[in-house]
C-alpha cells in the first residue's frame, strides 16, 4: 500500500465522522468480514433508566419500596457501571436529602455491588452474583423478570442481608443510527455478532428489533476477548465496535477496533478506527471507504 493511499483515506474519513489513527489498520477494514457489536454503551446509549422496582416479598414483607432503593442507590452510589448509576440517581430523585455513602463497598466486574448500608448488607446485581451469596435467587426469577427481559429491558436483582427484596428494571435506549448501520451492514454480506454481560433474553430482543443475527450473552469481562479471538480462529476478519467499558481487550483481539468517539478514554486508545460522533451510521462508511482506499492501492 502506498502511504499516499493511506493518507488520502484517511483524509476522506476525517469529512465523514471517521478518525483512523492506523494507517495499516486501514487495509484490514476492506477484508473485514465479521462485525462484532457491544450491546451496552454502543448499540445502546448507555445511560438506562430505572423504569421498574417490583417487590419480591423479601423476608417478611417489612421493606418498603422506598427502603429498598434507597439502600440499592446507595450500593450503587461508588459505582462507575451505567446500571449503577440509573439505580443511584432514581434514589436520589425520590431522597433530595441525599443518598448515603456505604460504609463498605466492591463490585464485581460484569457481576454487582455488595455494600454495607445502615448496618445491612445489600446486593445488587445479576441473579447469578446474588445467587453466589446464597441467595435464593429463584423464588422470583420466574414470569416478572422475564417479562422486563421480553421488552429489552435488564433485571438488576436487590437483596438486603441475603433476602431478596425486589427486581428492578432498567430500560436502555437504542443509539442514533443503530438501525441503519446494521441494515446496511447486513446489506454489504457482513456476519453480525452482539456481545454482552446481559441476559441473553435481554440481549436477544434488542438482537431482534435490530436484526443482529448472532447473540452471546452473559459474557464475562474477561471472556470477550476469547470470543473475538474464537471468530478469528475460524478464519472470520472480525472488526469489534466498543465503548471501551469491559470491552477494550475484546477491541485489541480484533482484527479491527472501532471505538465510539463518546466512549472511555480506554476505548479511543485502543481503536484502529474512532467514530468521532455519537451516531452508528458512519460504521459502514468506514468500512467501505477502507475497501475503496485497496482499490486505489492495487
Ligand atoms: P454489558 O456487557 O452489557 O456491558 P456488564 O458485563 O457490564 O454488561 O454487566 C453484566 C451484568 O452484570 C449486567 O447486566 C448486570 O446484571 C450485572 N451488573 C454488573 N455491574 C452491575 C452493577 N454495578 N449494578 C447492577 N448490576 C450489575
Ligand atoms: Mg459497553
Amino acid at each position: 500500500a502506498t502511504p499516499t493511499a493511506i493518507m488520502a483515506g484517511m483524509g476522506r474519513g476525517a469529512q465523514n465522522g471517521i478518525l483512523v489513527k492506523n494507517g495499516e489498520q486501514l487495509e484490514l477494514a476492506g477484508k473485514i468480514t465479521t462485525v462484532v457489536f457491544d450491546k451496552t454503551g454502543t448499540l445502546t446509549s448507555g445511560k438506562p433508566h430505572l423504569t421498574d422496582l417490583i417487590a419480591a416479598g423479601g423476608a417478611d414483607g417489612s421493606l418498603s419500596q422506598d427502603r429498598i432503593l434507597f439502600l440499592a442507590a446507595a450500593a450503587e452510589k461508588r459505582s462507575e457501571h451505567p446500571l449503577a448509576q440509573a439505580i443511584y440517581e432514581a434514589g436520589a430523585a425520590r431522597f433530595p436529602e441525599g443518598i448515603p455513602d456505604p460504609a463498605t463497598f466492591i463490585a464485581v466486574p460484569g457481576k454487582g455491588v455488595c455494600a454495607f448500608v445502615d448496618g445491612a448488607e445489600v446486593l445488587v446485581g445479576s441473579p447469578l452474583f446474588l445467587a453466589g451469596y446464597g441467595v435464593d435467587v429463584e423464588r422470583f426469577d420466574g414470569q416478572s423478570s422475564e417479562q422486563l427481559r421480553h421488552s429489552g429491558k435488564t433485571a438488576v436483582f436487590i437483596a438486603i442481608d441475603r433476602v431478596l427484596e425486589a427486581v428492578a428494571g432498567l430500560q436502555d435506549e437504542l443509539r442514533e443510527g443503530a438501525l441503519e448501520a446494521v441494515t446496511e451492514l447486513k446489506k454489504m454480506g457482513l456476519e453480525l455478532h452482539m456481545l454482552t454481560g446481559d441476559n441473553r433474553r435481554t440481549a436477544e430482543t434488542i438482537a431482534a428489533r435490530l436484526g443482529i443475527q448472532h447473540v452471546v450473552a452473559e459474557v464475562l469481562p474477561e471472556s470477550k476477548a476469547q470470543v473475538i479471538e474464537r471468530l478469528k480462529q475460524k478464519d472470520k476478519v472480525v472488526a469489534m465496535i466498543g465503548d471501551g467499558i469491559n470491552d477494550a481487550p475484546a477491541m485489541a483481539t480484533a482484527d479491527i477496533g472501532i471505538a465510539i468517539g463518546s466512549g472511555t478514554d480506554v476505548a479511543i486508545e485502543t481503536g484502529d478506527i474512532v467514530l468521532l460522533k455519537d451516531n452508528l451510521r458512519a460504521i459502514p462508511s468506514a468500512i467501505r471507504l477502507s475497501a475503496k482506499t485497496m482499490t486505489i492501492i492495487k
